[in-house]
């Protein structure tokens, strides 16, 4: 849908909305409280609060003050080390994955957190948040780009504890018995991570569940996303493998969502951004049966001249058309000013003879201009037994068969691969080495680079596949080009649907993500930040003047990509915090049905989160009602 499109379907809502009996839209000028007002909750009344949770409300501590008085101290130093480690980051409840992003936000602690163990405990909280007109925020893996999970002056729920799992044969949700049919699923605590769900479903259970690519991400912040996985071109949407949810709603009811029981709530929780609807207390997933093998594809290709960068983008973009543009292929190329075009692909359901098949017409092609393209390195495709995919111990073991194969059985290669499969170190995954961490606690190494950064500037759009036709690749290849000289452009193929079976389609139509992912070949990301960084912490300043420039880079290299696709809107969980006309980027025609189910179930707006569903009748702070 485009803008005016756009504008013209909600304008109509929009006239309605101030007849309708809604308390969201009375109350202008309504403020919340904060710990400076002396209608602040008494401590008689937080202590009444503690005693309802169980003793789970905890003052919020923010770490990154011992940063700023003391960064030479060794306990500093250690700090530093460990805001390398997202699982540290993440057991933290004044911390966030994302530290800020310059000229839009800080991260900053709630007052202090409920650290909730059942939907009761989040019920109370979210009933002491609305009698005492407190801001809330809400925290599962903390991973939001936007800062959406943190609030100061607020309460927050935070979800870490709430990671039990159940893995069902027979799956019926609530109130369905006589329409859907039973599936296999797992029913994740929403504090769950998805290295969690992968250890679960897949690891121990050899089933197959669509979650998200990086594996410290909380289950219920992506689901509420909409959500991509590295294997999404054949399974979909994350979001559109939702069965059923527990979630807390404004009025403090604990309500299921489904196909059967609140379906309005239960289609909004697909896609319609986290934060905005209630608290999901834990929800349930349907899973599959698991493919032989994953695999990927590393290659590193650079041109001697721009005219060869062109060229090179021509041959990929065909090649993708004709090889790569199905559901066995997702992840990413990368287009950078310096002629580099770096794959970084994965494979689902192919064997590493069957890849390399695939990928051999296009190696052949590089090869044949020796003084126009060289490889960087070797190129790496290979395959490994689907279920080892997450299991850190098959890593462990296993890594140097895939960075040595030996497909002659060479037996120095042989010793060489046993021996290094005892070294404590592996290449793909980054493991939690704090004392007493479970073995299993990971995270791929194509990941930490954004573990405690400070964003530049990020910004997404979706690139539909009409640009793949023989009489469009031209444009495209231009606007890649043109585009990658001013900020390097990343083509994330697993999230845009074309191409994918048409279950995984009809799926994602029956969820609020904006419907142009349906038909988007790619999703284009280009961003920018630097390592750990905070305002006022000696040597981990934010560079805000060398932040800004990038952002304008960005904004040039995305005016390229616009200009090929004018209506493609972006994925609200990737995108950027200064967005134009975010209601329709994030959720085309959807945007209005968002609107109405907001208003059923949070008439008051209790829930706000940075441009969320209904978030625009409240100031940037999300405490004054405007
Ligand atoms: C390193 C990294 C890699 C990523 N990779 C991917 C990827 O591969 N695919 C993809 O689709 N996205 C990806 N994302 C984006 C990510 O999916 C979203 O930011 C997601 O919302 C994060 O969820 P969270 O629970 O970790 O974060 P949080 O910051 O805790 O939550 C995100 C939002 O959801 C809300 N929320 C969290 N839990 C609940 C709950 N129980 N009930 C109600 N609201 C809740 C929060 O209030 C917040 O508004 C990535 C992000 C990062 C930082």
């Amino acid at each position: 849908m485009n803008r005016r499109a756009f504008l013209k379907a909600i304008g109509s809502a929009a006239l309605l909305l101030p007849r309708l009996p809604s308390r969201i839209w009375a109350n202008t000028g309504f403020i919340r409280r904060r710990p400076s007002d002396a209608t602040w909750p008494s401590d008689a009344a937080w202590k009444r609060l503690n005693d309802a949770v169980g003793g789970n409300l905890i003052r919020v501590d923010f770490p990154l003050t011992a940063l700023k008085m003391d960064p030479n101290s060794d306990s500093a130093r250690q700090l530093v080390e460990n805001l390398k480690n997202p699982y540290f980051i993440g057991d933290e409840p004044g911390l966030t994955q994302t530290l800020g992003w310059v000229d839009a936000w800080a991260t900053q602690p709630s007052i202090y957190a409920v650290a909730a163990r059942n939907a009761n405990d989040i019920a109370e909280a979210v009933n002491f948040a609305r009698e005492n007109n407190l801001r809330l925020a809400v925290k599962g893996g903390g991973h939001s780009y936007q800062g959406t999970s943190n609030a100061p002056d607020s309460l927050l729920i935070w979800t870490r504890h709430l990671h039990d799992i159940t893995m069902h044969d027979a799956f019926i949700p609530q109130g369905c018995e006589r329409t859907v049919k039973p599936q296999s699923a797992v029913t994740l605590g929403a504090g769950s991570i998805w290295l969690d769900a992968y250890d679960a479903v897949t690891t121990k259970g050899g089933k197959y569940v669509q979650g998200g690519g990086c594996t410290t991400v909380g289950v219920a912040g992506l689901i509420q996303s909409g959500g991509f996985g590295s294997f999404s071109k054949h399974y979909g949407l994350a979001a559109a493998s939702l069965l059923e949810a527990e979630v807390v709603t404004a009025d403090g009811q604990i309500r299921i969502a489904n196909a059967c029981t609140n379906p309005d709530l239960y289609w909004a929780l697909k896609g319609g951004g986290g934060g905005t609807y209630g608290v999901v207390s834990k929800l349930t997933l349907r899973t599959h049966d698991l493919p032989e093998f994953f695999g990927s594809a590393n290659v590193k290709v650079k041109a001697s001249s721009d005219d060869a960068y062109r060229r090179l983008l021509r041959k990929f973009v065909s090649f993708y058309r004709e090889h790569l543009f199905n559901d066995h292929w997702g992840e990413q190329a990368h287009f950078d000013a310096d002629n580099v075009l770096e794959i970084r692909m994965v494979s689902r359901g192919l064997d590493t003879e069957q890849s390399k098949k695939v990928w051999q017409p296009f190696l052949d092609w590089v090869g044949r201009s020796p003084g126009e393209y060289s490889i960087e390195g070797q190129p790496r495709i290979v395959s490994l037994p689907a279920r080892g995919k997450w299991d850190v111990k098959w890593w462990n073991e296993h890594w140097p068969e895939l960075l040595f194969p030996n497909p002659n059985g060479n037996r120095l290669i042989g010793i060489l691969d046993r021996l290094l499969s005892y070294v404590p170190w592996q290449p793909a995954m980054r493991l939690d080495k704090r004392p007493g961490a479970p073995p299993n606690e990971a995270w791929w190494v194509g990941d930490a680079g954004q573990v405690g950064w400070f964003i530049w500037g990020f910004e997404s759009l979706w690139m539909p596949a009409s640009l793949l036709e023989s009489d469009a690749q031209e444009r495209l290849v231009n606007a890649l080009f043109e585009g990658s000289r001013h900020s390097e452009i990343e083509l994330h193929f697993n999230k845009g649907l074309a191409g994918a079976p048409p279950d995984a389609i009809a799926a994602a139509k029956d969820t609020a993500t904006n419907p142009s992912v349906l038909s988007a070949f790619a999703l284009a990301i280009v961003a920018n930040a630097q390592g750990l960084a905070y305002p006022g912490i000696p040597g981990h300043e934010p560079s805000v003047e060398e932040g800004r420039k990038a952002a304008q880079r960005i904004e040039k290299s995305m005016e390229q990509l616009r200009a090929v696709s004018p209506d493609g809107g972006a994925y609200l969980s990737e995108s950027n915090y200064f967005e134009k006309d975010w209601q329709c980027a994030y959720w085309g025609s959807n945007y209005p049905r968002l609107a109405e189910i907001k208003k059923k179930y949070d008439p008051d707006g209790l829930f706000v989160v940075h441009n969320g569903v209904g978030s625009d009748r409240w100031s940037a702070d999300g405490f004054t009602k405007l």
